[in-house]
């Protein structure tokens, strides 16, 4: 299903597919493909593809998500039609990340060069919590308002897993803890009632990141559009339970 023409132009930006040819990751491939055709955008069976939700926002900041392996194929997920979603975002899948390439891989490789991006990694405020002590690690350096002054500036790093494999993922890169963190505070409660949340703060990848996006951009109407369409999104998949 091709929705609103959107996909070829997806498609045929390089940087959204960097990420793969950098990391030399291999698309994942149907159990039966035989059976099940699987879309080659959304990259899940034809029959449940999700390409009618795509929105692509017209965005600054630039988006990192890490997926863990683990999310890969969970059907539930709202990573990939995120990343499908922000022309200016890369998705990597890995546990363990070392060197830079996954982090600098530049969307223009000449002005990436000159203009280096700050990172910022989203992730809940453990401050005060026993975890980071109990994991030996160091405190984040504290988000100076200076960096936050030019959107175009800034490259956010998004962790897509679970809350525990979340706290893996951290504690196995230090380059992960040395980034200044946001954390969202005071955001309305989540739409994604697909997956059970840990804790009502707890909300889906999509909508943490464009919580987060709304904060850094200074824009809540630039990426409404995108939660509508989550809306849609979560409805699918809820249809799909109901069914079983
Ligand atoms: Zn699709």
């Amino acid at each position: 299903m091709v929705a609103r023409g959107v996909i070829p132009f997806m498609v045929a930006d390089p940087a959204v597919w960097s990420h793969q040819q950098l990391l030399k990751i291999t698309p994942v491939t149907p159990a039966s493909p035989a059976k099940r055709p699987s879309c080659a955008t959304c990259m899940r069976p034809q029959s449940a593809c999700i390409c009618q939700w795509i929105t692509p926002i017209a965005h600054g900041v630039e988006v990192l998500i890490l997926q863990h392996p683990l999310e890969v194929d969970n059907a539930k997920g709202s990573a990939r039609l995120l990343h499908l979603s922000l022309p200016r975002s890369r998705m990597v899948t890995g546990e363990v990340f070392t060197g830079q390439a996954w982090l600098l891989a530049p969307f223009e490789a000449q002005a990436a060069a000159e203009n280096p991006k700050h990172n910022i990694l989203l992730y809940p405020d453990t401050q005060g919590m026993p975890d980071d002590k109990a994991l030996d690690m160091p405190a984040p350096p504290v988000l100076a308002p200076a960096l936050l002054q030019d959107p175009s500036q800034l490259r956010l790093i998004v962790l897509d897993a679970t809350w525990r494999k979340s706290r893996k993922m951290l504690y196995l890169n230090p380059q992960l803890q040395q980034m200044p963190r946001l954390s969202l505070q005071g955001m309305p409660a989540s739409r994604y009632l697909v997956r059970k949340a840990h804790s009502p703060d707890q909300r889906s990848t999509l909508e943490a990141t464009c919580a987060a996006l709304m904060q850094l951009e200074r824009s809540v109407e630039k990426f409404q559009p995108l939660l509508t369409a989550f809306d849609g999104f979560v409805a699918q998949q809820l249809g799909y339970r109901a069914k079983r």
